[in-house]
């Protein structure tokens, strides 16, 4: 095995099947102005594309009523914030004001609506913002339920889907039907499936697929349909098996703690720069929330849907468990997947993942698995400290557990 090797992928197999396509989910990841979102709207004449904040929405829903849910990150380095700061007061995270920023500036004009899933404080006033300033386009807050009993939280969120399908048919979109409900989560349930594969080789082999790469291929299919991004991912996973690659000595760690705003690109190179191997991370958690396949067969689809969120979703910072639960779900994850340690990760000023940390640390301690920690934004430019701090990190882990 060799010791902390370079992780350059793109250059290494640079031409073969498997980069053309990373290139492809790097250059819409990167496209501002959702080149990907047009270019489905102009396929699907009347299609209306919803935007929504992180983490979670259900996307189902969207695709069964021909609407296309896009998700919305910020504008991570790429977008200078002039206006989206005089929004917020400075110790604020930086998601609202880039969202901000590329609202007034354009960038999301293909958008026929935006949801506001119940996130956060900082989520809702977001989505008040947008209806003061984009009155004339649709937007809802989306009240996620916290209440877990299936007649209670689960009757109020099929309720609240039944809302926002309503007001999307009012603007245009199709009516609700059974059998397309159906049919998307039979779709969603196939990428579900793809996202899943890909997840499973880079625990087995991460120096087949780094983080980086898987990043942006499920990055990528926030803005495109359930089946187009599942035959894309299909691909991809049948390619990257084309590849002669060869073991390093990394360790592996779990990434906590950036399932809204997204870490700069380049700080998760950083990481796997510095000799760690993320096998599991929660960075584009809401293509992962449900974690279980949805009967596409029932005879309620809709409440298929409802009821999948109370059953199957994430143990993440913005959904109600008790602490020991907390922490109980990020060790058996670390312990599913072999993981030497855990890297936390939070947004600067993110409430519920910095409020959650405390608690996950000390299940961690008790379980005497390592941990280190740091902030950034999503505009973050300087990497070196995070680096050496990363480095230390492994080479203590290697040393000593
Ligand atoms: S980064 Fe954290 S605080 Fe900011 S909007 Fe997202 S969840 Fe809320």
């Amino acid at each position: 095995m060799t010791m902390n090797p370079p992780v350059e992928t793109e250059a290494l197999f640079a031409g073969d099947r498997a980069s053309a396509i990373l290139a492809t989910a790097r250059a819409m990841v990167e496209d501002l102005h959702l080149g990907a979102v047009q270019r489905w709207k102009a396929a699907n004449p009347g299609g209306m594309a919803i935007g929504y904040m992180p983490v979670y929405a259900p996307r189902p829903l969207f695709e069964a009523i021909g609407c296309l849910p896009v998700s919305i990150l910020g504008g991570g380095d790429q977008i200078d914030i002039i206006r989206g700061d005089s929004y917020y007061q400075s110790y604020i995270c930086h998601i609202p004001r880039s969202t901000i920023e590329m609202g007034l500036g354009g960038h999301l004009n293909c958008l026929d609506g935006m949801v506001f899933p119940s996130l956060c404080d900082v989520i809702r006033n977001l989505g008040g913002m947008w209806k003061m300033l984009f009155p004339e386009r649709w937007s809802s807050y989306l009240d996620l339920p916290q209440n877990f009993a299936l007649h209670l939280g689960g009757k109020f969120y099929a309720s609240e889907l039944t809302r926002i399908a309503k007001e999307l048919e009012a603007r245009g979109a199709k009516p609700l039907t059974a059998e397309n409900l159906r049919i998307a989560l039979k779709n969603e349930n196939r990428r579900r499936e793809a996202i899943a594969v890909l997840d499973d080789l880079r625990r087995r082999e991460p120096w087949r697929l780094p983080a980086s790469d898987a990043y942006l291929l499920v990055r990528a299919g926030g803005m495109l349909p359930a089946v187009e991004h599942a035959e894309m991912l299909e691909e991809f996973a049948s390619a990257v098996m084309q590849r002669q690659a060869r073991p390093f000595d990394n360790v592996r760690v779990v990434l906590v703690g950036s399932f809204c705003e997204q870490p700069p690109f380049d700080l998760i190179r950083t990481l796997e720069k510095a000799g760690c191997d993320i096998i599991e991370d929660d960075l584009m958690l809401g293509l992962r929330y449900i974690e279980h396949a949805l009967d596409a067969e029932s005879a309620d689809p809709l409440e298929t849907l409802a009821h999948g969120f109370i059953k199957f979703g994430a143990a993440t910072a913005s959904r109600y468990i008790g602490e020991e639960e907390k922490g109980a779900a990020l060790i058996a994850r670390v312990k599913a997947t072999q993981a030497d340690g855990v890297v936390f990760a939070a947004a600067s000023f993110c409430d519920p993942a910095l409020l959650d940390q405390p608690m996950l640390e000390a299940a961690l301690d008790r379980a005497k698995i390592p941990f280190t920690a740091f902030k950034f934004a999503e505009n973050t430019g300087q990497f070196q400290v995070i680096r050496e701090q990363a480095g230390a990190f492994s080479d203590s882990v290697k040393l000593w557990f």
